[in-house]
């Protein structure tokens, strides 16, 4: 499963993606995250990206591709990934179509999560992290859990919960307004390629989760109705396939005509039934079965 989460700032894509990595082991790629790291450790790149981040402008494109080429060739990527927070400009966009050409691995989906805007930053004004194992919560809509969740794994002790330096109110308002500019051209972007599916992001986490996990075909009646279009797909290619190989008037004969071993597996199947027929009637009590 290789996709991409779009959406605002505030519009749950991290918590989604998130749950989305945790359930099907395919790790979460969040550009956010990466430069963070960067700037906490102090790295050149960090350096460079702070400034932008801060005033919650887009760092560089040529930044965020070099970090993102690396990330992806790393071994975990290659079973797939949910990107969060990328692309968000159409040239990383074109750029990230012709690195996914080139590892011959392209998207499956993108999902575009649907948010009000005055919900947006209700709810970025609740959003806090652990310091330790960047787990993402919400005090406002997806609270730490308590008891033995509420434990970080990576230290063993209750999550450090802080609030981002960009979630800030007048930040926020810069990041929307790039989001508007530079992310939203995106959805006709991927649109045109045939890959994008619009969830309405609003509300319960639980609830979000369902409509995601069912707008990627994960939820088990999504997967049923694939496997039944795949079936129909797959009946619908065999047609043609058996007109070709009766395409000639003794092919086509040989065609239509049973075979004996097909004929003598007929007799032997229907003796079967005939043999079986009394003792499925004494196991049904007698009552005639039906099939559902
Ligand atoms: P996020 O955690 O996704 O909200 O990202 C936080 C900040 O990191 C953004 O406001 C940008 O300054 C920067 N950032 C994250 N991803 C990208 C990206 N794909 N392109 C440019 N800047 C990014």
């Amino acid at each position: 499963m290789r996709i991409v989460l779009l959406g605002a700032p505030g519009s749950g894509k991290g918590t989604q993606a998130q749950r989305l990595a945790e359930r099907s082991g395919i790790p979460q790629i969040s550009t956010g995250d990466l430069l963070r790291a960067a700037v906490a450790r102090g790295t050149e790149l960090g350096l460079e990206a702070k400034a932008a981040m801060e005033g919650g402008r887009l760092v560089d494109d040529s930044l965020v591709l070099g970090m993102i080429r690396e990330r992806l060739a790393e071994p975990d990527a290659r079973a797939g990934f949910i990107l969060d927070g990328f692309p968000r400009t159409l040239v990383q966009a074109a750029a990230l179509d012709g690195l996914l050409a080139e590892l011959k691995q392209p998207l499956d989906a993108v999902v575009q999560f649907e948010v009000d805007p005055a919900e947006l930053v209700r709810r970025i004004s609740g959003r806090r992290s652990c310091a330790d194992c960047g787990r993402v919560f919400n005090v406002l809509t997806s609270p730490p859990p308590t008891g033995a969740a509420a434990i970080c794994p990576q230290t063993g002790a209750a999550h450090r919960l802080f609030q981002r330096a960009d979630d800030n109110e007048s930040t926020v308002a810069e990041r929307l307004r790039v989001y508007e500019a530079k992310t939203r051209p995106l959805i006709a972007f991927y649109r045109s390629r045939g890959l994008l599916r619009v969830i309405d992001a609003a509300g319960d986490v639980d609830a979000v989760t369902q409509r995601l996990t069912q707008a990627l075909g994960l939820t088990p009646r999504a997967a049923a109705a694939r496997r039944g279009k795949s079936a129909a797909r797959r009946a619908a290619r065999g047609k043609p396939a058996v007109a070709k190989r009766a395409a000639g008037p003794k092919a086509a004969a040989r065609a239509s005509a049973p075979s004996k071993a097909r004929a003598k597996r007929k007799r032997t199947r229907a003796a079967g039934k005939k043999r079986a027929a009394p003792a499925r009637a004494r196991r049904s009590g007698g009552r005639p079965r039906t099939r559902r």
